[in-house]
């Protein structure tokens, strides 16, 4: 009788297992699309909670927005930056962010910096009214810059006199990884994130395969694709805000933090893959700073991530890791490929 009853139980518990892949499976995705951060972002989430998963996770993005913006006056940024030096305290998404990027600026010799935000008025690029600024006011404004001008206790900031805070490099990424805690924390198990062309997932796709993502060319099109399992996979390209000058060179929203002028590292673009959305974002923006050999060398000093750069010279540079899920579209299949290992 036992051996008949434990029998049965399996068969039982075989079949709700079953049945519940094959719901998944049959999963139909929902889609949310909204503009925040200035961009189109669309959250899909698979399964019965998706609805209310995917408000929650637009309600989180909405909040990091909120605090982060450097153009809300009644955000943290806002109010730091017209706090003339005092003292301000902010919430636990700014404090931890502006750690993060602290750290991160640190790591990557300065390539990072999070305190350029007098520089990019400068430039025009938080106003939409270009120029390019004599070499004196650039030098002027260097002297406000710098990750020593700001400190951090606790949830407490502080600037010095004219330095302003902007954590644009990292903002994205650190709410793809808010919106994917929100998605998880609601029992979503598949899930797709794209804040405008930055991705993140959850899980797998439901038929437990993995996703594909296309990776935007500087020309227009695409890259090629990559195939991922559960991470983040962030871009940073001088072609996504740019402007032409009088003397018809392009000048892009990327600053090289030793000049105060647009990043000429040779890299046209550059992509992170890595488990953390705000990692990615800050390394992303950092590689098309540092360079290709840069890059490479960070890679090699610390790990814990994949890139893909594509550099003015048409070279692709990978690590190990991507080289057999990325798949280069038909107009970049002969491009020199450079694997980098560890
Ligand atoms: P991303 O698109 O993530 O590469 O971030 C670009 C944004 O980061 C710019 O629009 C600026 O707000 C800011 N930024 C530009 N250059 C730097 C830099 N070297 N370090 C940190 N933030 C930067
Ligand atoms: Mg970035």
């Amino acid at each position: 009788m036992k051996k008949i009853f434990c029998g049965l139980s399996v068969v039982v518990a075989v079949a709700v297992l079953a049945t519940s892949f094959i719901r998944q499976r049959n999963a139909a995705p929902h889609s949310l699309t909204f503009m925040s951060m200035d961009t189109a972002m669309t959250l899909t989430a698979y399964g019965p909670a998706a609805t209310d998963a995917l408000e929650a996770a637009r309600t989180r993005i909405m909040a990091v927005e909120d605090r982060l913006s450097t153009t809300r006056p009644e955000g943290d940024i806002g109010r730091l930056n017209r706090a003339s030096g005092a003292q301000v305290s902010v919430s636990r998404d700014t404090a931890e962010l502006a750690a993060f990027a602290l750290n991160l600026s640190t790591e990557t010799d300065g390539a990072l910096d999070p305190t350029l935000y007098p520089i990019l008025c400068a430039w025009g690029f938080t106003t939409g009214n270009y120029r390019v600024p004599p070499q004196d006011e650039l030098a002027d404004l260097l002297s406000v810059t710098g990750r020593d001008k700001m400190s951090l206790r606790g949830d407490s900031l502080q600037l010095g006199p004219g330095t302003m805070l902007d954590l644009g490099a990292l903002g994205k990424g650190y709410a793809s990884d808010q919106a994917i805690g929100v998605l998880r924390d609601a029992g979503i198990s598949s899930a797709i994130v794209n804040l405008g062309g930055n991705v993140q997932t959850l899980g797998l796709r439901p038929d437990g395969t993995p996703w594909h993502v296309g990776i935007a060319a500087p020309e227009g099109g695409l890259l090629g694709t990559l195939e991922i399992r559960e991470c983040a996979v962030i871009t940073s390209g001088g072609y996504q805000r740019f402007f032409t000058g009088p003397d018809g060179r392009t000048y892009w929203h990327i600053l090289d933090p030793r000049t105060g002028a647009p990043a000429r590292s040779g890299v046209l673009s550059a992509t992170v893959v890595a488990e953390s959305g705000a990692l990615c974002d800050g390394l992303s923006t950092s590689f098309f700073v540092m360079g290709a050999e840069k890059a490479a060398q960070w890679y090699r000093e610390h790990g814990g991530i994949d890139f893909l750069l594509y550099t003015e010279d048409g070279e692709l540079w990978l690590t190990e890791g991507l080289e057999k899920s990325f798949t280069p579209s038909s107009r970049y299949e002969r491009a020199k490929v450079r694997v980098i290992r560890p």
